[in-house]
């Protein structure tokens, strides 16, 4: 995603009208004109240096077909992203590269520009591959005529998860491949078509139980249908029962495998669970330190230079040794188990952060993030601000209130997020901002928010930091006395 939140798309092609057609209609088309997606097509044949506009030739060493030649996709390649800063992802569609699947799908929404170069024929000269190409991506394993169809359904695929695309955002979360288990059943009216009843459950109003069977629903639904899905699932499920007999303690890495924010690496009742987190962090809970041990042997990964957030302090020195760790930092658990949603004061304007706040963002907050980072958690839409009348700093809310006019300018008086691992952090109240319940209000917010996604609210608060410490306490957070190591 860009900035503003949108996402450009550029398809090197020698169909530009099939790839205009298919993203011109519906859902997609809709988002072009909003501005949310913006495409760009490039004929491949209008850069060919030949009089006859031919693009393909022979292959040598002979065999059937032709194969596209280098100079024409290169020069188009060239023309396409002359205006970008930095090379961007360029993805060759071919049945040769690896398998598009929902998670490579979210990652690459991730991306603020994609590139795309369909095939045709026999494929294309493997030397301008090499020079342009980031990823090759199949949409399965069939063969077809051309590029131009997986081009297209990358980018729905893709498109859908950039925000305002769908207009229910909840839809885009929770689905199919959610939490590695195919959606459940749905119905709509009218409530009885051909004697079938609409189920009971889903009239009672009951949320909790309405959502009890969808997920009974789902789990049949994947077991019949995809059973190799399924048990991705029950491994996940396993390793998240095994971390709950220490819950207080695995409350981190149990929302992480819930939320489907990271994968199990390797898992041994006897000795553990070693997670990785989407962007890369390491997470490990072990019975022994040779426990610890064998797990990162069975992940066969190599971790030097990672962090990592691990649950027993005697596993430092290993991560010293073999990952070449040199920092360790300890911190309290704090999670929010009532599922009561806390009271916010509605005298404060609290509303999601885009880029824009980048800078003014990072002048508070710059110890524990990068500017990139930070931009990264913006444009996901991951960070909230609170913001006051702009002259009422010193007064209390409602004295605010009662001043109100039709054209307040309001500031941010500080800020909350979400960490890539599902932790509520980056909470900062502006110094002079400070005393006034905002730091309060901000965190109640997020709680009240995870509570609609049925997630438990967590937060890790380093050792020595009273005030949040306090904080936690105050707004009814269990506060563990268990401490959690990371390390880097
Ligand atoms: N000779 C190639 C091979 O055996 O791998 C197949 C070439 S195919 C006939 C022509 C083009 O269609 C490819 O270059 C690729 O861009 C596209 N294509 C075909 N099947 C695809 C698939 N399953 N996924 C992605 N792209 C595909």
């Amino acid at each position: 995603m860009r900035e503003d939140g949108s996402m450009r798309f550029c398809v090197l092609t020698l169909f530009p009208q099939m790839i205009e057609q298919g993203m011109g209609e519906s859902i997609l088309g809709n988002a072009r004109e909003q501005g949310l997606i913006e495409l760009q097509t490039v004929d491949i044949r209008d850069y060919t240096k030949d009089k006859h506009r031919k693009v393909d030739d022979y292959t040598y060493g002979g065999g059937a077909g032709m194969l596209m030649q280098a100079q024409p996709v290169y020069d188009a390649y060239q023309e396409a992203t002359k205006e970008c800063g930095k090379r961007p992802r360029t993805i060759y569609v071919t049945p040769q590269g690896r398998v598009f699947d929902q998670k490579l799908a979210v990652e690459l929404s991730k991306e603020k520009e994609l590139v795309f170069l369909c095939g045709h024929y026999e494929g294309v000269d493997e030397r301008v591959l090499e020079e342009i190409v980031t990823d090759r991506i199949s949409i399965g394993d069939y063969v077809l005529t051309g590029g131009e169809l997986p081009a297209l359904v990358i980018m729905d695929a893709v498109s859908r998860l950039v925000p305002g695309v769908l207009h229910n955002e909840e839809s885009a979360r929770t689905e199919t491949f959610d939490n590695d288990l195919l959606e459940y059943p749905q119905y709509t009216r009218p409530e009885c078509w051909h004697g079938k009843r609409v189920p009971q459950v889903l009239l009672s109003g009951d949320h909790r139980k309405i959502n009890a069977w969808r997920l009974e629903e789902a789990k049949k639904h994947t077991k019949v249908q995809r059973p190799d899905l399924y048990a991705a699932y029950e491994y996940r499920q396993k390793v998240i029962r095994w971390l709950s007999r220490k819950k207080r303690q695995h409350i981190h890495m149990m929302e992480l495998l819930k939320r489907n924010l990271g994968r199990v690496l390797a898992f041994d009742p006897k000795d553990g669970a070693l997670l990785e987190e989407n962007t890369g962090v390491i997470m490990l809970s072990c019975t022994s330190v040779e426990a610890g041990e064998r797990l990162f042997a069975a992940s066969g990964a190599d971790f030097t230079g990672r962090l990592f957030c691990v649950c027993q302090e005697e596993i430092i020195p290993v991560l010293r040794s073999r990952c070449q760790a040199t920092e360790a930092r300890g911190c309290y658990q704090a999670y929010y188990t009532r599922g009561v949603p806390l009271p916010v004061s509605k005298e404060l304007d609290i509303r999601r952060l885009d880029e824009s706040y980048a800078e003014e963002i990072f002048a508070e907050y710059h110890e524990l993030v990068t500017f990139e980072e930070l931009k990264e958690h913006l444009a996901r839409g991951d960070m909230y601000g609170a913001f006051v009348k702009k002259k009422a700093a010193g007064t209390a809310f409602h004295e605010d209130k009662a001043a109100e006019g039709e054209n307040t300018e309001y500031e941010l008086a500080g800020f909350i997020g979400t960490h890539s691992e599902g932790a509520l952090g980056m909470l900062q109240v502006r110094p002079r901002f400070r005393r006034r319940g905002i730091a309060a209000a901000l965190e109640s917010h997020m709680i009240n928010e995870a509570l609609t996604r049925e997630e438990i609210p967590f937060g890790q608060i380093f050792e020595g930091n009273e005030a949040s410490l306090h904080l936690q306490r105050k707004l009814g957070l269990n506060v563990t006395d268990i401490i959690l190591w990371w390390v880097w």
